[in-house]
């Protein structure tokens, strides 16, 4: 039963609160809290978003007047996509960018989840002339579900060659390690609070200076014209704190990465029915993405559930139902697609998680 579970590995589908981000938004909770209004009230809140957008601009290394708040992830890649026509990305991105393009084009990936960069340079090159300028190619910069990580610097590169803008779905990057969207070339990217230890129900867009974004919802023009609606101030705020705790974090996800590889050569040693999926190439520090024996993905969750330790089956459904996943029969991954667990861990982990993980999958 999940409120028995005493070991969370679920950190790709949200992260707990840090303790941080609970405070900041209890001390934001109560005043009235417009930032548009001119009144105290207002300026105090305005005060509060823009000194969290600046310590979220530290995190993600861009100027804080690139990021423009949404409600989460979803709603950044929504954004982005709908100013373009047409959308060239990946097989194994996450839904919000899948299910967000008016016309798609799909760059293979291959058995490890790496994107086929000569698939990526015929798809440029047949993007018709006078198109360019309709067209976004969109490829995430690590996968929710293996960790794998993309060459988004030779993705850049390419788009740059071919003139057509370029954004990534940074969402599990974020906190990971300290990033540069300044100086990564990109004319956009996307970020989740909830991934890093901030509430749910709050995200952004970061926009190179210049790019267009054009609101989705029609009203006040708040965020410059770019996001209309009064701003989610506590969300704003218990982002902004879990950015600046995220910030001191990241030489514990550099650790992290020794505890999951040890896990992972444990469970190499210990059993002969193991498949670690993306495990030959650059990762996030805090994801595994395994099939251990023949048992589908879903009775390896309970079983582990029952055990006290929550994973999940490749990525959570809003509708609690888990389905094979896209990503993994992409990477061609055969009947190990259905048999996959995702663990992962996230700033409140230890490597004593990783060390118990490793001696119940022993014995399940
Ligand atoms: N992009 C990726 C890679 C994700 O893992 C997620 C969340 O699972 C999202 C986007 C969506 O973010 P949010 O839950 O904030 O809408």
């Amino acid at each position: 039963m999940a409120a028995t579970t005493a070991l969370y590995l679920d950190n790709n589908a949200t992260a707990p609160l840090r303790p941080e981000a609970g405070a900041a938004m209890q001390a934001a909770m109560g005043p009235p809290s417009n930032p548009s209004s001119v009144h105290g009230f207002g300026r105090a809140a305005r005060l509060l978003v823009e000194s969290a957008r600046e310590d979220i601009a530290m995190l993600a290394g861009c100027r804080a007047a690139d990021i423009v708040f949404t409600s989460g992830g979803t709603e950044a890649n929504n954004l982005v996509l709908s100013g373009f026509e047409y959308v060239i990305t990946t097989a194994i991105e996450h839904d919000s960018v899948l299910h967000a393009a008016a016309h798609i084009t799909l760059v293979n990936v291959d058995a490890d989840g790496r994107i086929d960069l000569d698939h990526l340079a015929a798809c440029l090159a047949a993007v018709p002339d006078g198109r360019q300028a309709q067209t976004l190619l969109s490829v995430m910069m690590a996968n929710n579900e293996t960790g794998v990580i993309q060459p988004v610097d030779a993705v850049v590169e390419m788009a740059r060659a071919a003139g057509i803008a370029v954004h990534s779905d940074m969402v599990q990057m974020l906190g990971k390690t300290h990033l540069d969207f300044a100086g990564s070339g990109l004319d956009y990217a996307s970020i989740s609070a909830h991934k890093i230890g901030g509430p749910t129900g709050i995200g952004a867009v970061l926009v190179r200076p210049g790019n267009r974004l054009t609101s989705l919802l029609r009203g006040g023009g708040q965020e410059q014209g770019r996001r209309s609606g009064t701003e989610n101030v506590l969300g704003i705020a218990g982002f902004g704190a879990a950015a600046r705790a995220g910030f001191d974090d990241v030489g514990l996800f550099r650790q992290m990465a020794g505890w999951r590889d040890a896990f992972e050569t444990q469970m190499r040693i210990t059993r002969d029915d193991v498949t670690i999926f993306g495990s030959g190439v650059d990762r996030i520090a805090n994801t595994s993405c395994i099939a251990v024996g023949e048992k589908p993905s879903e009775v390896m969750v309970m079983a582990l559930d029952i055990a006290g330790i929550a994973v999940s089956a490749g990525a959570a459904c809003s509708s609690g139902k888990v389905h094979e996943s896209h990503v993994l029969k992409a990477m061609q991954a055969g009947t190990g697609a259905s048999r996959a667990v995702r663990i992962s861990g996230g700033w409140q982990s230890q490597a004593a998680d990783f060390e118990r993980l490793a001696e119940v999958l022993r014995d399940l």
